[in-house]
């Protein structure tokens, strides 16, 4: 069996109880433990595939095809291992197993209440994945912050679970925040105490505090907060801000978080961390050599959680080629053919975001025009694909009202289509072609370069398709599908022959791109928006001497 820690958030939501826990689990992983994560979010939805992004960020989709809550992301990005749908669970889910047991007739003549029946069945499916030997540790997050409602039974259920447990099989670390009162020149430990207390009253002691703040705690401070929650003074932990959420391990390392978890849970012989490669990576990020600015595309920019991955995959990408990536949001509704120049002249490459909807679609169009005839390095992914289709379809091959299915249903050429096996679907929740599927990647072409293999899986969350019945006319005209699902045909890569680099992929190569394995797709995409880069200053510097000259 494995051995289970608890995190949960007080004072204030967005102190990064996800990057904690991946912090903490990536130092355990380094120690050699095999570690996973799972989240528990308060919310009814049964899970954020039916959310809008500016209500919970981007949704994160796992090989198992389960929509998720983006902290499932970061556990990916820091652990180098692959979640799955038992990692991401939701007030919604857990009653909805819980009502169809009742229908069922599993509890019959019982009454159904929260204790004892949700909070088993929370409890279930927090020591799901600690069972059958698979992992050492099992940290939980627990979404929301302490005193919420809503989050009520998810305390309990921890309660309970460390009842039942052996003492050193189970602990509870708790984030808090530190606030700094300009006018009082002071750090305040008040709301921790009070968030601690709440905490202590829902049946629940942490045996970690760990503190965001914006300014060093000081030992004095350490031991009030130590004194007040009633931890030990070794078992605060300073989470100073950091310059990036890679660097996050490091500064836990240093507070020795990790030693004190190893402590309470008896976990003794444990190796030094092995960090080479992330040390590395964050070397490689802080000092980077080029600099490249890429236009992001989308209409969530307003939101950066709404991009989470494609952000992230950036860092990554960016590192490995030593090149910090700079990224500019350009909202694709404020896009016209006649301010796209304007707008994008300066980009070394070019992002056409995923989405659902009409709402900025002429934008992207615009903007893959813009790409296509300039010879900007463009990547498209999902809709950014299907765009990059529709472009081709209007401007090359004359198909003037071109369009997919989900933004004009009358076009006279549907060049994205709704996929056949979506046609008698009602449902919204979870009903999208979703998780990994295989794609064959043809030999000679930019895909095949990019990833040096023929067969590769990505993951997918889409309900349109390119619509096959036009690809011998688009293959004709030089835009060509260079990577196929090889059981139905889907394509699922387009690229054009005479650009530098231009390609669309219908899957979402965000959701696989890690620290330690970042995506091919972005690395090459970086590597052609340098060599860009590179010919746009040496266009640049004869200008200049002739200026100067004259
Ligand atoms: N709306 C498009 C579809 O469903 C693209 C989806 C996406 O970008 N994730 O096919």
């Amino acid at each position: 069996m494995a051995k289970y820690i608890f995190v949960t958030g007080g004072v204030t939501s967005s102190l990064g109880k996800g990057i904690i826990a991946a912090s903490l689990a990536k130092l355990l992983q380094a120690r050699g433990l095999k570690v996973t994560i799972q989240k528990f979010d308060p919310y009814i939805n049964v899970d954020p595939g039916t959310l809008n992004p500016y209500e919970h960020g981007e949704c994160y989709v796992t090989d198992d095809g389960a929509e998720t809550d983006l902290d499932l992301g970061h556990y990916e990005r820091f652990l180098n291992t692959p979640m799955s749908q038992a990692n991401n669970v939701t007030t919604g889910r857990i009653y909805q197993t819980v009502i169809n047991k009742e229908r069922a007739g599993d509890y019959l003549g019982k009454t159904v209440q929260v204790i004892p029946h949700i909070t088993d069945e929370i409890k279930n499916r927090m020591l799901l994945l600690g069972k059958g030997g698979k992992y050492d540790i099992v940290i939980t997050e627990i979404g929301g912050t302490v005193g919420d409602i809503e989050s009520l039974p998810f305390v309990e259920a921890v309660r309970q679970i460390q009842w039942e447990l052996p003492e050193e099989d189970c602990m509870v670390v708790h984030l808090t925040l530190i606030p700094y009162l300009k006018a009082a020149k002071e750090l305040k430990t008040k709301p921790t105490q009070h968030s601690v207390r709440m905490l202590s009253q829902e049946g629940v002691h942490p045996n970690v505090i760990v503190c965001r703040t914006e300014h060093p705690l000081t030992e004095e401070l350490k031991k009030k907060i130590a004194l007040f929650c009633n931890v030990k003074p070794n078992a605060v932990i300073e989470a100073m801000d950091a310059s990036t959420i890679y660097e996050v391990p490091l500064k836990m390392l240093q507070e020795g978080l990790d030693v004190i978890v190893l402590k309470k849970l008896q976990i003794n012989g444990y190796a030094a961390p092995e960090l080479t490669k992330w040390r590395a990576f964050l070397d490689k990020l802080k000092y980077p050599h080029s600099k490249v600015t890429i236009g992001l595309i989308g209409k969530y920019i307003e939101l950066q959680d709404a991009y989470k991955s494609i952000l992230e995959s950036f860092i990554h990408a960016g590192a490995i080629n030593e090149c910090k990536v700079q990224i500019v949001n350009v909202h694709s509704e404020f896009i016209t053919a006649e301010n796209v120049k304007e707008k994008l002249k300066d980009l070394d490459g070019l992002l056409v975001a995923p989405g659902f909807g009409n709402r900025g679609v002429e934008g992207k169009i615009s903007a893959v025009k813009y790409a296509r005839e300039t010879q900007l390095p463009f990547f498209g992914i999902c809709l950014g694909m299907q765009m990059a289709v529709i472009e081709y379809a209007r401007n090359i091959l004359g198909f003037t009202d071109a369009h997919s299915t989900e933004m004009d249903e009358k076009t006279t050429h549907p060049v994205i289509d709704l996929m056949d096996d979506q046609k008698n679907i009602e449902n919204k929740g979870g009903t999208m072609r979703l998780g990994a599927y295989p794609c064959e990647i043809k030999k000679d072409s930019l895909a095949h370069k990019i990833y040096g293999n023929t067969q590769i899986s990505e993951r997918h969350r889409h309900r349109w398709e390119f619509n096959n019945k036009y690809l011998a006319e688009f293959e004709k005209a030089g835009l060509l599908p260079s990577g196929k699902n090889p059981a139905t045909g889907l394509v699922e890569i387009v690229e054009l022959k005479d650009h530098p680099f231009f390609i669309g992929v219908q899957y979402h190569p965000e959701l696989k791109s890690t620290v330690e394995n970042p995506h091919p797709v972005f690395v090459h995409f970086i590597k052609a928006a340098k060599e860009h880069s590179e010919k746009k200053d040496s266009l640049k510097a004869p200008v200049l001497q002739g200026e100067m000259s004259s």
